[in-house]
């Protein structure tokens, strides 16, 4: 029977035809080729958490989690294969127990891996690159059912699958090169707004991995400086790690965004009240468990990457949109800059990139707050995370990847009928 689909903000649904859960690569390759079959297109989905109706589809959609197994650590190489449902915490927490880490994560560890990859998903740090450059080799089921190996023993392929938000076709497994596990130090503190967007150069290549939050409607920024280090891991007790990460992070804002809502004129003085409360913080652990923050807030988001040397100018401009937005914005502005990497569609593609993303508050309107931040990025040559809100096209999409003609030759060979294709690809890729 068919059933709806939704993904985690809980505002983008769709009704497939069906909904198969996949647990090998046989039943995977079973359930694309039965679906193509019968001339329905084909999306995989991982933990939904992406923003836009990238993974949606009123075709066959394969719930990718229950192909979750780790299949072959090769610690000498430091190369993982996994099954591409895997989480990313149980991933972690695998290889670790190898002696073996990612080489950067994002700010939360429920996506799968082959989700995370297929968006560009990203962490922070000026001399690391997105998630999908760790990716040496793809399996991928091709429409036919067909099995696919993509590997550096065709780079140019490799570069267009890394990024592909399902487009090529069902990703079976991956194999990631990981490096020798590490902890990380981390320092969270406030400093004046100015005095951070005056000193931001220094502070995005003075530590392994920066990034700040900024409070629109106060000149307060939270500062995140992390350092990779050999120390022994020292983790806070789970009863002062809830209060810190799940009170204060989630419960505190989730009570102030609801506020905010329900009085959308008291947001300056909320900002205010949350901005004076910052303080210092350190944190000395295993690094994913660093990296990682729970979310329990329900948001949605828009984030643009746009290059390094414009970043100053945005962060200023999205807070004058984000003060004058109506209704108002409670929550902070995140800024995360990374190298540059070779992914034909990685919005870091090739150059030094700074990360500026934007939030709203399940419920609270969004749209003309989210349009006036791209109008900001446009000109700036903004390029949109796959995975998180924006109102692009091909159209307006193509002259900012330098290959974009070559990944469409790629997704013309490897998907020539457009079985994988669905809405949201119709409108990015064309
Ligand atoms: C609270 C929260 C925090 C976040 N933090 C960050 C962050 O720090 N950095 C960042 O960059 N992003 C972040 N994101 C965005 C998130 O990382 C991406 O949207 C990611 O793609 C979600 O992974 P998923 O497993 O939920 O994939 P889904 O959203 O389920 O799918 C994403 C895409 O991958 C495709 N896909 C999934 N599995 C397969 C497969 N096996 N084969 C082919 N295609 C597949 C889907 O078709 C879809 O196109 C965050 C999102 C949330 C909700």
């Amino acid at each position: 029977m068919a059933a709806e689909w939704t993904n985690w903000a809980g505002d983008q649904r769709c009704l497939p035809a069906r909904i198969e859960t996949p647990s090998g690569r046989a039943e995977l390759i079973e359930a694309v080729a039965r679906a193509t079959a019968e001339g329905l297109t084909v999306r995989a989905v991982g933990h939904g958490h992406s923003f836009t109706d990238v993974a949606c589809t009123g075709g066959v959609l394969l719930d990718m989690r229950r192909l979750s197994r780790v299949l072959d650590v090769d610690r000498e190489a430091g190369l993982v294969k996994v099954e591409s449902g895997i989480g990313l915490r149980p991933l972690n927490e695998t290889i670790w127990g190898h002696g073996l880490a990612l080489e950067n994560l994002g700010d939360i560890d429920k996506q799968t891996i082959s989700g995370a990859v297929s968006t560009g998903t990203h962490g922070t740090g000026s001399r690391f690159r997105n998630f999908s450059s760790q990716v040496e080799a793809l399996e991928l089921v091709l429409a036919d059912g067909t099995l696919h190996e993509v590997s550096a023993a065709d780079p140019d392929q490799l570069r267009a699958a890394r990024i592909a938000m399902g487009s090529l076709g069902v990703i079976a497994t991956v194999t990631l090169r990981t490096i020798p596990s590490f902890s990380i130090r981390r320092l969270d503190s406030p400093l004046p707004l100015d005095e951070t967007l005056s000193r931001l150069d220094d502070l995005a290549d003075g530590s392994d991995h920066f990034e700040f939050y900024a409070f629109p409607h106060t000149r307060t920024a939270l500062l995140r400086q992390s350092e990779r280090t050999d120390e022994e891991p020292r983790p806070r007790n789970p009863v002062t790690r809830f209060a810190n990460d799940v009170v204060a992070e989630n419960w505190v804002m989730g009570g102030i965004a609801r506020l905010g809502r329900s009085f959308p004129r008291r947001i300056p003085a909320l900002a205010r009240f949350v901005s004076e409360r910052v303080g210092r913080t350190t944190t000395l652990d295993r690094s994913y468990r660093v990296y990682a923050s729970q979310r329990r807030i329900r948001f949605t988001e828009m984030e643009y990457a746009i290059p390094r040397r414009h970043a100053r100018e945005a962060v200023s401009a999205v807070l004058d949109a984000a003060e004058h937005a109506d209704p108002g914005v409670g929550f902070p502005i995140e800024v995360r800059f990374v190298a540059g990497d070779d992914s034909m569609l990685s919005p870091a593609y090739e150059r030094d990139t700074t990360y500026v993303a934007v939030h709203q508050y399940r419920g609270m309107a969004w749209e003309s707050y989210f349009r006036a931040v791209e109008e900001i990025m446009d000109p700036l040559g903004g390029r949109p995370h796959w995975g998180k809100r924006h109102f692009q096209t091909a159209e307006t999409l193509a002259e900012r990847y330098p290959e974009w003609e070559d990944f469409k030759r790629t997704r013309e060979l490897l998907d020539p009928e457009a079985s994988f294709r669905n809405e949201y690809l119709d409108r990015v890729l064309g």
